[in-house]
């Protein structure tokens, strides 16, 4: 695979611009990339800082970071506009380049009783879908993109905790595909209740995702019932500028009126060694990036919960309904 990584965009944008200072965040599986792109910035007589904190979306904006350096500018790689900044940010997609189509004619068979697809990709394969669709279309089947609601930047965009543009869609599908990997293909069969048919583009397979979806409902239902269970709560806000997924103090309440002892804890990278040093607390509860409570689970040696799954633990919500509304 090849990445583009956008040069002349780049360049052309701090020529208008005209920066002095620029801090570079790049997502985590290009940060090797880091010199060859200083070297672009560079010459254009530009000071360039790299962020070296980790950098999972677009919610994660170093806008702290770049003032505190004195940068005039951010240039954000691998990831598209997610949320709103009072300072100047340049989103650099990075485009994969590969030939999809041997994977296109294997996805057929998984796709064969479906007549129409639902369709939606991460970022970096934006530049590809319109002969995607061309491709399905000429196999008769009819393919429509995921809506573009919330922060999602195109129609058909996916990224890791928005899913209500699959939703919209849901009714009018018989299935979904996703291009991408399976961090998103695993998000959507967690929101939507129709087959879920993975393009994994990093591993060069075609998946089918329901399987994926029972062990960890399965396991979510374990950790609800482990934060009824707990006796000293953390409620972790998150402090990246777009992770702040529910607000704490009536979950707090609630919780506080159970006979919890709560507290709150901010937290940026959540890590297991973070959470470990809390060693008295029993149960987390995090409203930073919902992914982690769900995908990283294992890593943790307390359980952590998402905000829907607490207010399922504390019978604001059924279990049903988060199952209805999706658990993301
Ligand atoms: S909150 Fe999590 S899933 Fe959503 S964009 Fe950020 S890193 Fe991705």
């Amino acid at each position: 695979m090849t990445l583009d990584f956008e040069k002349e965009k780049l360049i052309n944008e701090l020529k208008k611009r005209k920066p002095k200072k620029v801090l570079v965040q790049l997502a985590e599986g290009i940060k090797k990339n880091a010199p060859e792109i200083g070297e672009w910035i560079k010459a254009l007589g530009i000071e360039v800082i790299f962020s070296g904190e980790t950098c999972w979306g677009g919610c994660d904006v170093a806008v702290d970071e770049a003032r505190a350096v004195g940068a005039d500018l951010i240039v954000h790689f691998g990831h598209a506009e997610f949320i709103r900044t009072d300072f100047p940010v340049i989103y650099i997609n990075v485009k994969d380049i590969l030939n999809l189509n041997h994977l296109l004619e294997k996805s057929l068979e998984s796709i064969k009783d479906y007549r129409t697809i639902g369709l939606s990709y991460s970022i970096q394969h934006r530049h590809d879908i319109e002969n995607i669709k061309r491709f399905y279309e000429e196999k008769d089947k009819k393919v429509i993109l995921s809506k573009k609601i919330g922060p999602v930047a195109h129609e058909g965009h996916i990224t890791g905790c928005q899913y209500e543009g699959l939703k919209a869609i849901q009714n009018d599908v018989d299935c979904f595909v996703i291009i991408g990997n399976q961090f998103h293909s695993m998000g959507a069969t967690l929101a939507v209740k129709k087959p879920v048919i993975l393009i994994d583009v990093y591993n060069n397979n075609v998946r089918i995702m329901e399987d994926l979806r029972d062990k960890i409902l399965k396991q979510r239902a374990i950790s609800i019932e482990k934060l009824r269970e707990a006796k000293n709560i953390g409620i972790i806000i998150g402090t990246k500028c777009g992770q702040k997924f529910g607000s704490p103090k009536k979950l707090m309440e609630k919780l506080k009126d159970q006979g919890k002892n709560v507290i709150a804890i901010t937290m940026g990278e959540l890590t297991p060694d973070k959470i470990m040093n809390f060693y008295n607390i029993d149960a987390f509860v995090e409203l930073a990036c919902p992914r982690i409570a769900i995908d990283d689970f294992a890593k943790y040696s307390k359980p952590i919960l998402t905000m829907r799954e607490a207010l399922v633990a504390v019978g604001e919500l059924s279990w049903n309904e988060i199952l209805d509304k999706g658990i993301i």
